[in-house]
């Protein structure tokens, strides 16, 4: 049994299971549970101060097989490198999940950004974008901001990029400000593919959407893109939490107001269109679509016997452990799996890739129908393994995924 405190160790036995499953070759699998590059560095950095501290960075590619590395950068105290190699391993699956032509990879400084000022982070972002050099590229390697990085960050790492190579180049990351080349709808796209999915998931379900109740777990990018689209699509959301609690109300919240009181009070708490409530109260209301959107705080062993609703739709990465997987599913609750629900992030990142390379842009609406082009079809082409082969969601989007990095892995061949 895989420690589930352990990413690196969850991910790995999620691979297993899944080439178990498949019949995956033996050679096939024993490549795929390792990462193809590890890179570990440290690095000075001038304090504000005058003082130098010593950060360390790392850049983890998993697979490269069906095309160069993707993955956003995160900053945070507490990160490891366990983590970053099952963060990189999982966007090789949701790279091939919808069907894009990436391989997986994360990257991460050891830091505190909340106690470090602008400048610091700039000189920090520069410096391990220099240490990144070897890897990074156009065609090799495209980072995108993740935890505690934003489009200011990746704004400065192709900037760095660009005056280490001497001329300007955009399309080395990806998720960055519109003024430097970023895409329409980035911003959004996350959220628009976790509805998306949701929509679809409820039509297979027979759910309708009038007056469908929603409960939503974080307000932050993704929690309150999807809280506004649903309330807009005519959805009842019913709960709203942070990381300081919840909101509740059963006949709905005005989620423009909520915004604006977030904005204000720092918290959904104390909303006075709703009663306040606990996470672990959220969590356990009587809806359709319980949607995790928190960076934390995942649906456990111990509470996914509480989960009362009809449909899952992870935009978290990984707010589900195996144990509550498997609880939520003898139960019948349709999860729909982070690396299916949350790609429309990435999916969006590669039209920027495409763009930037281009030199020629697209409307939000080109953006957007062409989101929703990939991920209704990739909902289904999921939900037809799910149907056909008789496992849950995310079983099935791992047999898909795995199935065509390896069928990749084949039709290349072993060099040399
Ligand atoms: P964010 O920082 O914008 O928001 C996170 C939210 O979670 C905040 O509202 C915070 O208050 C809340 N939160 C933290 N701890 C909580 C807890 N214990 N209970 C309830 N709420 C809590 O982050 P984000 O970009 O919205 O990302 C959220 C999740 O979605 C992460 O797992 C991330 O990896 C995943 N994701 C994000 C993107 C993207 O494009 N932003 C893409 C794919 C996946």
């Amino acid at each position: 049994m895989a420690d589930e405190r352990n990413p690196w160790e969850v991910a790995l036995s999620q691979l297993d299971k899944v080439a178990e499953r498949i019949g995956l070759e033996e050679e096939i699998h024993e490549r795929l549970r390792h990462p193809r590059r590890t890179l570990i560095v440290t690095f000075p950095v001038r304090m504000d101060d005058g003082r130098m501290r010593i950060f360390t960075g790392y850049r983890v590619h998993h697979s490269l097989d069906r095309g160069p590395a993707k993955g956003g950068i995160r900053y945070h105290p507490n990160v490891t490198l366990d983590e970053v190699k099952a963060l990189a391993m999982w966007m090789t699956w949701k790279c091939a999940v919808v069907n894009i032509p990436f391989g997986g990879a994360k990257g991460a400084v050891v830091c505190n950004p909340k106690e470090m000022s602008r400048g610091e982070l700039e000189r920090l972002t520069r410096r391990y974008t220099t240490e990144l050099m070897i890897l990074l590229g156009p065609e090799k390697d495209i980072p995108a901001p993740d935890v505690y990085t934003d489009a200011q960050t990746m704004a400065w790492i192709m900037d760095t990029y660009s005056m280490n190579v001497g001329y300007s180049v955009p399309s080395v990351v990806t998720g960055k400000p519109l003024s430097v080349g970023g895409s329409r709808g980035r911003e959004e796209a996350t959220g628009r593919g976790v509805v998306l999915t949701t929509l679809e998931a409820m039509k297979e379900l027979g759910i309708p959407k009038d007056g469908a109740t929603v409960a939503v777990q974080g307000f932050g990018n993704v929690g309150r893109t999807v809280a506004m689209l649903l309330y807009r699509e005519g959805f009842r959301v019913i709960g709203i939490s942070d990381s300081q609690g919840g909101t509740y109300n059963p006949k709905g919240l005005d989620v423009p107001a909520l915004t604006e009181h977030k904005r204000e009070a720092g918290t959904v708490v104390g909303f006075p269109g709703g009663e306040d409530i606990t996470n672990e109260e959220l969590l356990a209301l009587q809806c359709d679509v319980l949607l995790p959107a928190a960076l934390d705080h995942p649906t456990t062993g111990e509470n996914a016997d509480k989960v009362r609703a009809k449909i899952v739709a992870e935009g978290a990465n990984g707010p589900t452990t195996p144990e509550a997987d498997s609880i939520l599913y003898d139960r019948g609750v349709f999860v729909i799996p982070d690396i299916l629900a949350n790609a429309g992030g990435v999916t969006v990142s590669y039209f920027e890739w495409v763009q930037s390379l281009q030199e020629f842009f697209w409307s939000e609406e080109e953006v957007n129908s062409r989101l929703r082009d990939i991920m209704v079809r990739s909902f289904h082409e999921v939900y037809e393994v799910h149907m056909r082969e008789k496992v849950d969601m995310r079983l099935a989007a791992y047999i898909l995924a795995v199935g065509r990095v390896a069928e990749a892995f084949h039709t290349r061949g072993l060099y040399p």
